[in-house]
């Protein structure tokens, strides 16, 4: 049921925003951001989807992590083997994006990967061929969805990923109707880019793309984004998100 509040605002009858892991569902006993674990646990609570971090090596190797860097080592500059062997809070060493999409391969949540922004444009483009093979090879291209900071690899995975798969822009400074152009799914914002330009919620929406936000963690940010008519909300906390969805 639409919300008072919703009503007040004058929104549109909404969709329920559906819950995306951010990093994996790390917050939870035995689990680390971006660990095969934190994709495991996504879905056995039910998540639509989970996000992780991709970066390639020196070696060309793709890895799964958030930062640049892991204990000291640069990602882009240090070669695979010392960065795999890099261990996580949960014991766990860095898993290659092969381990990951391997594992995803046998879930049934959606992925959203998300390509770092390098220092090598270079790079970013070797990464989103190697990205999107690897996906189809992996049988996932009809469930999963890109996102990037980074202009030219937003652009890259939008020629190169397959129809099905969803490519998104996360830096939020391009207005809806240049998503659209550029041949984007949708908009992949900061709740604090949205609560500026909430407008762009309905802007969006009447282009025919979807809306994003990230990330949003605290109860009252969590309905502003559902009372707003987000389609999918990034969260840290799946689990109160869906708590708050079932109350509805
Ligand atoms: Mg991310």
């Amino acid at each position: 049921m639409i919300s008072a509040l919703a009503l007040a605002a004058g929104c549109a009858l909404a969709q329920t925003p559906k819950v995306v892991a951010h990093r994996g569902y790390w917050n939870t006993e035995g689990s680390s951001q971006n660990s095969i674990r934190s994709i495991v646990k996504a879905d056995s609570v039910g998540c639509y989807a989970s996000e992780f971090d991709v970066w390639m090596t020196a070696d060309s190797v793709l890895v799964v992590n958030h930062d640049a860097t892991i204990n000291g080592h640069i990602i882009e500059t240090t070669d695979s083997k010392t960065i795999l062997s890099q261990q996580l809070s949960n014991g766990e060493f860095v898993p290659t994006l092969e381990q990951y999409l391997k594992a995803a391969s046998g879930l049934k949540s959606r992925i959203v990967c998300e390509l770092k922004t390098h220092d090598s444009r270079a790079t970013e483009q070797m990464a989103v061929k190697e990205i999107v093979d690897m996906v189809g090879k992996y049988g996932l291209a009809d469930r999963t969805d890109y996102i990037a900071f980074s202009p030219e690899a937003f652009t890259a995975f939008i020629k190169a990923a397959p129809k099905g798969c969803g490519v998104y822009y996360l830096t939020g400074d391009y207005v809806p109707a240049q998503i659209k152009a550029m041949g984007g799914a949708g908009i992949d914002y900061s709740l604090r880019t949205m609560k500026r330009h909430p407008e762009w919620i309905e802007e969006a929406h009447a282009l025919g793309l979807l809306v994003n936000i990230w990330t949003v963690n605290a109860e009252d940010d969590m309905r502003w984004c559902i009372d707003h008519g987000a389609d999918f909300i990034t969260t840290n906390e799946p689990e109160l998100l869906q708590s708050i969805l079932n109350d509805k």
